[in-house]
């Protein structure tokens, strides 16, 4: 049974979609662009940059981009090619492109076996243009050819008077109800929830779903983490096109995967130096267990649903993947590693304040002479 050794983000800067949902962040901060991505790599190099061998075992992939992530075409044999690689690939999509599912379904099934859909539901959107059969069929058409999925909705408070309809819907195409996410407010320094209403509130109104995906959300979201965290070598954030490999978030870049594609990748905890106000993908980040001494739910447990029929949203041996656990494959560092990490980025916190402190003299300098 394979275990995950790395979690990989990956992000794809298509910065476009076939959707205006009002709490997409992309339309929050006003980035829709006609971007598609042309990717400037080849399927055959990025599966070289990704092999099993530079990244230490077999890893999560997930494949998101900014907009929608199967807009673009290129990303397809990308996709598969990580897939041959022995990789298993989680996509967000929109779920709307039925021409790409058709293509995905034809694939050999041993492939399909390590390749995961994450649906998310934009329900308004969606019935406003009359594309809710159309969602649905394109979720049947990868289960029926194989690969896992998920259905995640993103609450919003203009959808709280349909719940009752998203139920139904969701009972009649699914045997089953959606996963519920957060919406967030990037806008914020904070990264607050998107909504009106205070987060007890937003608790019972959404808990109606019974989502572990959500009630797992709900006990992270809002704290800072202290803990030690592996992101930055248990788990790793990559630009797919530029190639550059960041610890996690906002945090330093590591190297690029292009470079040197023979050589291992760099790789460096974050350790006590979370930069975030909390960790918002913590749902897959912290389930997966980049942070070992925190209790958490499998990822599996947060992604699967039974369904009235008995079936299950994720096959055997994705469910046996997402359950396992980061800190089983991998070996955390020893005291004096620890106390390293937290040597140099407090030299860094020195080295910063000390330009800082600079740079203000050397402006007093300029503005006496004037
Ligand atoms: S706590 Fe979460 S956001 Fe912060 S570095 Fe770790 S994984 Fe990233």
């Amino acid at each position: 049974m394979d275990k995950i050794k790395r979690f990989i983000d990956c992000y794809i800067p298509t910065e476009t979609c076939n959707l205006r949902c009002h709490y997409c962040y992309i339309t929050q901060k006003r980035k829709f662009n006609t971007k598609l991505v042309a990717l400037s790599h080849t399927p055959e190099e990025i599966r070289k940059a990704l092999s099993r061998n530079r990244l230490g075992g077999v890893c999560l992939i997930n494949m998101c981009a900014g907009g929608e992530t199967l807009l673009s075409h290129d990303i397809l044999p990308v996709i598969q090619k990580l897939l041959c690689e022995g990789h298993y690939v989680s996509v967000v999509t929109n779920g709307t492109l039925t021409q790409r599912f058709h293509e995905i379904a034809g694939w050999p099934e041993e492939l399909l076996r390590h390749l995961f859909f994450k649906f998310s539901f934009h329900y308004l959107e969606l019935k406003r243009r009359e594309w809710i059969d159309k969602f649905f069929e394109n979720v049947y058409s990868v289960r029926d050819a194989g690969a896992s999925f998920t259905v995640e909705i993103t609450p919003s408070d203009e959808l709280i008077p349909y719940i009752d309809e998203v139920k139904k819907t969701c009972y009649e195409y699914l045997g089953t109800l959606c996963h519920v996410t957060i919406a967030r407010d990037d806008r914020t320094d904070g990264i607050d929830i998107l909504s009106c209403h205070p987060l007890d509130e937003y608790k019972k109104i959404w808990g109606q779903f019974v989502s572990p995906l959500f009630d797992f959300k709900t006990t992270i979201f809002y704290k800072k983490r202290k803990e030690f965290c592996y992101a930055g070598d248990w788990s790793l954030n990559l630009n797919l096109e530029t190639g550059r490999v960041a610890q996690c978030y906002r945090c330093k870049e590591l190297d690029n995967i292009y470079r040197s594609p023979d050589e291992l990748l760099r790789v460096g905890a974050v350790g006590y130096n979370c930069p975030l106000p909390h960790c918002y993908n913590g749902h897959a980040l912290i389930a997966l267990g980049v942070i070992p001494e925190l209790e958490a739910p499998t990822y599996a447990e947060e992604r699967n649903r039974i369904c009235i029929d008995g079936t299950e949203w994720l096959q055997p041996e994705m469910k046996a993947f997402m359950s396992s656990k980061l800190y089983e494959s991998n070996k955390e560092y020893s005291k004096l590693r620890k106390m390293m990490i937290i040597l140099k980025s407090r030299v860094a916190r020195v080295s910063v304040l000390k330009t800082r402190v600079w740079e203000i003299l050397r402006r007093i300098k300029i503005w006496q002479q004037d």
